[in-house]
């Protein structure tokens, strides 16, 4: 007993990292950690038709993006040596036999199968979240182990795989509950100690049935590429499914792993809520410095926008959005082009829709005489703009002031508010736009 903790996450590359998947391999890279133990990654590709390198290489590199690298990295497919050594001890102690019998698809054709002699009872196994399980096996028969001596079948391989990593905690999704046993039996064949389990909750979509690749987005880089953020994404996926019984919501790794353990892992099936996840998007957006929300938008920046205008616009565009896709439609429609280029006002859309041409310009000009007589400090936020201009827009209406305001300034349905974009492009642009606007009023 008391063995150093050992984890493993084993996904197979048939398809990129899922949402899931990402949730077992967290759990058991927290439990690992909190437990001093050590977190095994093994890429389980002894399907081979179904296997791609393409799928290894996301699952693994999504991995590392979540932090959840392995201490130590196998790949099934390596260890066949190892696989057919304990086939054939099995069959040398009689616990398993070769089978000559019709293949499946083809019952013209002879295949040898390699059969595990079941002794047809009853298997009750303790899981740490669900308490004792009993599943008998006296209807599995004799299950076939291997395609033959040098061709495992996912039970084995399984079995041999987490006894060679001495596995102590097999903490995986509750669709492998129905496996357990048989591959219990695989171990007390092979004379294996038997690991603990923790079977996960499933995740369900919210209308709680369960998630599916097809209906939902599901993969990791999915996430990723749309902006959630690393953090965001531990924080949400460590809820998923572990309820420490209080109302904490945002962790840091260093309190999930102080806070985390087996036992607070539920029961009940884990509702995947984008709503949710989004809630913690913007938490971490929020906690970003300047620097780093400049990194998180950076690919979606207009070429051009000059770099102090970019630092005067970051706050507002990180109050605008949720995820980084947001901010990529945002600047692929233009809403940002005004903070790079003076834009071409058109003389009809300047106009609030309920006011005259005239009223329009009177408020412009109204505007201007207030920025040009306001004290130089005025310009060094976006609030004190915001003072000097809002009792009069209050007082004559907003839509009417504001908008013709905005739109002198950039020229576009949709974009900050005003007082942002003066604010962004400094005294001297702003008061050349609004005294453009008004030439183009006329
Ligand atoms: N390779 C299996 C899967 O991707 C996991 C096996 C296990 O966790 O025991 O579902």
């Amino acid at each position: 007993m008391n063995k150093p903790v050992r984890t493993r996450i084993a996904p197979s590359p048939t398809g990129f990292l899922h949402i899931g998947t990402a949730r077992t391999a967290l759990f058991n890279y927290l439990y690992a950690r909190k437990m001093g133990g050590t977190f095994v990654v093994r890429v389980e590709d002894t399907d081979r038709v179904r296997s791609t390198k393409e799928y290894e290489d996301d699952i693994l590199t999504q991995l590392a993006w979540l932090g959840l690298t392995g201490d130590e990295f196998y790949r099934q497919s390596e260890r066949a040596g190892e696989h057919q050594k304990a086939l054939e001890a099995l069959v040398a102690s009689d616990k398993a036999y070769l089978s000559k019998e019709p293949a499946k698809d083809d019952p013209t054709r002879t295949v040898e199968v390699v059969r595990l002699r079941n002794p047809g009872k009853p298997v009750t196994f303790a899981d740490v979240v669900r308490g004792e399980i009993t599943i008998d096996t006296a209807d599995l028969g004799d299950m076939v182990i291997a395609r033959s001596l040098t061709d495992p079948l996912y039970h084995f391989a399984v079995v041999v795989d987490d006894e060679f990593a001495g596995i102590t905690h097999v903490i995986r999704g509750e669709d492998h509950i129905s496996n357990t046993p048989r591959q219990i039996l695989i171990q007390e064949a092979l004379g294996y100690e038997r690991p603990i389990y923790a079977h996960l909750p499933l995740i369900l979509a919210p209308d709680r049935t369960k998630m599916s690749k097809r209906r939902h987005a599901t993969s990791v880089a999915d996430f990723a590429k749309r902006g959630y953020t690393k953090d965001a994404l531990i924080n949400f996926l460590a809820l998923l499914g572990w309820n420490p019984g209080n109302d904490k919501e945002l962790y840091t790794e260093a309190e999930l792993l102080e806070a985390f353990t087996l036992e607070d892992i539920q029961k009940g099936g884990a509702v995947f809520n984008e709503e949710k996840l989004k809630w913690f998007n913007k938490e971490y957006l929020k906690q970003m410095s300047d620097v780093q929300f400049a990194g998180y938008i950076a690919d979606a920046i207009p070429a051009g926008l000059d770099p102090a205008r970019l630092t005067r616009l970051l706050p507002s565009i990180r109050e605008r959005i949720v995820l980084f896709e947001e901010f990529k439609a945002g600047a692929e429609a233009g809403e940002y082009d005004w903070a790079s280029a003076e834009p071409v006002i058109d003389p009809v859309r300047v106009v609030w829709k309920e006011s005259t041409k005239d009223q329009t310009a009177s408020h412009l000009t109204h505007i201007v005489s207030v920025l040009k007589e306001a004290p130089e400090q005025s310009w060094e936020s976006i609030d004190s703009l915001k003072n000097l201009l809002m009792p009069y827009a209050e007082q004559a209406g907003k839509g009417a002031v504001l908008w013709p305001f905005r739109f002198s300034l950039t020229g576009k349905d949709r974009s900050p508010d005003p007082f942002t974009c003066a604010y962004v492009l400094g005294q001297d642009e702003t008061m050349k736009r609004l005294q453009n606007a008004l030439a183009i009023i006329g």
